[in-house]
C-alpha cells in the first residue's frame, strides 16, 4: 500500500530506499523515482514500476559533487561544470570509474553513467540521510508527462512504490539538461532547465 509522506517524515524516507524500497521525491525539475543505484533489485524496480525498457539508462542523483569521484570518471571538463551548475538542473553522463558500485542496470549495461546533484532542499535531505547514490528518473510511467505534484505522481505509480515525499509542486517542471561528456566534443543529448547557450559559454559548441 502507499503511503504518503510529508516533509516531517524525510527520516522515514531516507530509512525506506535504504531498505531497497522505491521512494517518490521532489526535485527543482520533477517529481523523481528513487531507488538505491547500488542495488540490483531496486533498480529493476524502478524499470518495472515505470514499465521503462531497460535499455533506457537512469539518472543517478547524488547530495554532493564529491560522491561523482568514486562512480565516474571526472576530467577537467566536467568538474568545471560541476562547479558551476551543481546543484541544479544538469545531468553529466561520463564513464563509469572502475569499481563503481552502481548497478550496471541503472547504466543499462553501458560503461557511462549520468548523474546529478539536486537543488531542491527536501531532495538534498533525503540525499545525504540515505547516504547513496539514488536512481531516479521522472515518476511516471513510461512514454507519460512527467509529474510536478505528488497528487500527479500517486495516479501515475500509486500501486507500485512504497512511498512519495510531498515537497509540494515543482518550480521549474521541464527535466535536467542531460549532457554527454564521453566523446571528445561534448554532445546535449537533452534540452532541460540549464540553457545550450550557458553551457557554451564554458564548453565551447555543443
Ligand atoms: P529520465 O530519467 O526519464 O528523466 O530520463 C533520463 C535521460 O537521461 C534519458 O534520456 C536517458 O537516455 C539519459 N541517460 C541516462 N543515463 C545515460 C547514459 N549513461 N548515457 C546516455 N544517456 C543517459
Ligand atoms: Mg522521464
Amino acid at each position: 500500500m502507499t503511503i504518503l509522506l510529508t516533509e516531517a517524515e524525510i527520516g522515514r524516507a531516507a530509512a525506506l530506499l535504504r531498505a531497497g524500497e522505491l521512494v517518490a521525491f521532489p526535485t527543482e525539475t520533477v517529481y523523481g523515482l528513487g531507488g538505491d543505484a547500488t542495488s540490483d533489485q531496486a533498480v529493476a524496480a524502478i524499470f518495472a514500476a515505470k514499465g521503462r525498457p531497460r535499455f533506457n539508462p537512469l539518472i543517478v542523483h547524488l547530495f554532493k559533487a564529491e560522491q561523482a569521484e568514486n562512480l565516474a570518471r571526472v576530467d577537467g571538463r566536467a568538474a568545471l561544470l560541476m562547479q558551476r551548475f551543481w546543484p541544479g538542473p544538469l545531468s553529466l553522463v561520463l564513464r563509469r570509474a572502475p569499481h563503481c558500485r552502481v548497478s550496471l542496470l541503472a547504466s543499462a549495461g553501458l560503461d557511462t553513467i549520468a548523474l546529478r546533484v539536486p537543488a531542491h532542499p527536501l531532495a538534498q535531505e533525503l540525499l545525504r540521510l540515505t547516504a547513496l547514490p539514488i536512481a531516479a528518473p521522472s515518476a511516471n510511467r513510461s512514454g507519460r508527462v512527467s509529474p510536478t505534484t505528488a497528487d500527479h505522481v500517486m495516479s501515475e505509480l500509486g500501486g507500485g512504490i512504497a512511498a512519495v515525499l510531498d515537497g509540494g509542486p515543482c518550480r521549474v517542471g521541464v527535466e535536467s539538461t542531460v549532457l554527454d561528456l564521453t566523446r571528445p566534443r561534448p554532445v546535449l543529448l537533452r534540452p532541460g532547465g540549464v540553457a545550450p547557450e550557458e553551457l557554451e559559454a564554458l564548453l565551447g559548441p555543443l
